[in-house]
């Protein structure tokens, strides 16, 4: 070694810290910090906020020490606030690290958001479901779901009412307790083979799967981390054959487990993004999440295939006659045409303007829930607020950005890829231009 090259060493070690400075990164890194320990601090006085988290142990053991009052949390938030107002990247700056800014702002807004709440701010609905999921779902009258209602009067035909009727049809396509497990695994492994076609997931991803009772929710992926996640199944009502895809593709492949997944490979092992260890339940990712997790059963079975699937795998290892697949999924496409009615239900209910009682009835006349269903939306409805929304407007928002990008079903490969990608990004409710 020359003593040249020695001295160029010594110039590099002592840019080193300047350069790191003049690229911003470690700017974003500490104002993700200070977001990830405000939203672990805040999961101390709710405790449905912090959905996941497996960024430094110590910061949560410190969460629970501090307990610091939401007053303080208000306060440190606007700084935070106008801090990242202040590191905002130049519009030249590529794409992903401005929609980590874009991300990081929104996250913090919803974040006071959900703090006020906590010390008594009342919201309507619609501003609500705005300030905290960067989204307002569409109103829709009673005249525009009796349309959807009336063929289906034509569908179940009987007595009493129509919900009634179709809880009765039902009743055919109900998994037997003993068969849960063997059909919840055969559409588990449909959906990930399916999904593993399209999207590389990292080595050792897994996940366990358990039955719960005593839930206002029917399915929840809780993820811990290290690409393993916990899937929980509620079975305080009867559970529909339909549910085993469903809830396999939205809690599992492509769902929750692989959009948790995907976030922990792409953005925070690869680029170091502190602030995707934590996941704040009521804020814009929410929509996302929900929306991809509904979509992804579409994704991973289009319409022709589902039915092929449910008829060869799922209704035998139900123990169910598979003749019955066709019409029972001709009832549930008209059904869920009615899903908006839940949306309704949940803003008249939260704005005041009817009681529980009458939101349940509600669900029951326009959403076709069966009375006990019925009782438990309320629930969620009051544990969860406008989280509602995700579902149904997550998913047509999301099935709007990747068609419109040419993902269409005709061209599923780009459906997957469009898919993907947006599973891999920090992109909110707002950006799906
Ligand atoms: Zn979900």
């Amino acid at each position: 070694m020359t003593i040249r090259t020695r001295c160029m060493l010594a110039l590099l070690a002592m840019l080193g810290p300047v350069l790191a400075h003049a690229q911003a990164p470690s700017t974003m890194n500490s104002l993700a910090e200070r977001y990830v320990r405000l939203v672990l601090a805040l999961g101390q006085h709710d405790a449905d906020y912090v959905d996941a988290y497996y960024g430094p142990p110590e910061w949560r053991k410190q969460a629970e020490s501090a307990r610091r009052p939401v007053s303080a949390i208000v306060t440190d938030a606007a700084a935070l606030a106008k801090d990242l107002a202040a590191a905002a990247p130049p519009s030249s700056a590529e794409e992903i690290v401005r929609l980590r800014h874009e991300y990081l702002t929104h996250q913090v807004s919803a974040l006071r958001t959900r703090a006020s709440m906590l010390t008594g701010t009342k919201l309507s609905f619609d501003e609500e479901s705005r300030a905290l999921y960067d989204a307002v779902a569409p109103t829709h009258t009673e005249a525009e779901f009796r349309a959807v209602i009336d063929q289906l009067e034509k569908r179940l035909r009987g007595h009493g009412p129509l919900s009634q009727r179709f809880e009765a049809f039902r009743q055919g396509y109900v998994i037997p307790r003993a068969r849960l497990d063997a059909a919840f695994n055969a559409a588990i492994d449909g959906c990930r083979s399916r999904t593993m076609q399209h999207v590389t997931l990292p080595a050792g991803e897994s996940f366990r799967v358990e039955y719960v009772t005593g839930k206002s929710w029917s399915g929840y992926n809780w993820y811990q981390g290290n690409y393993h996640s916990l899937i929980q199944v509620n079975t305080d009502l009867p559970i529909y054959v339909d549910r085993a895809v469903d809830l396999a593709c939205h809690e599992g492949y492509p769902g929750h487990h692989v959009y948790n997944v995907l976030l922990e490979k792409n953005l925070v092992r690869d680029r170091g993004w502190i602030e995707f260890t934590v996941y704040p339940l009521f804020s814009p990712q929410s929509l996302i999440a929900e929306g991809t997790a509904n979509y992804g059963i579409e994704v991973a079975f289009p319409r022709e295939e589902r039915l092929k699937f449910e008829r060869d795998v799922v209704f035998p290892a139900a123990g169910l006659d598979p003749r019955g697949a066709a019409e029972y999924y001709e009832v549930l496409a008209l059904v869920d045409k009615l899903s908006y009615a839940g949306n309704e239900a949940a803003r008249r209910y939260l704005n005041g303007q009817i009681d529980a009682r009458a939101a349940a009835s509600w669900l029951e006349t326009y959403g076709l829930f069966s009375a006990p269903r019925a009782v438990q939306r309320v629930k969620f409805i009051d544990q969860y607020r406008s989280y509602v929304i995700n579902y149904n407007l997550g998913k047509d928002m999301i099935a709007r950005y990747i068609e419109g990008h040419g993902g269409t079903a005709a061209n599923p490969d780009r459906r997957w890829e469009l898919f993907a990608q947006l599973i891999s990004s920090p992109r909110l409710p707002s950006g799906l231009k």
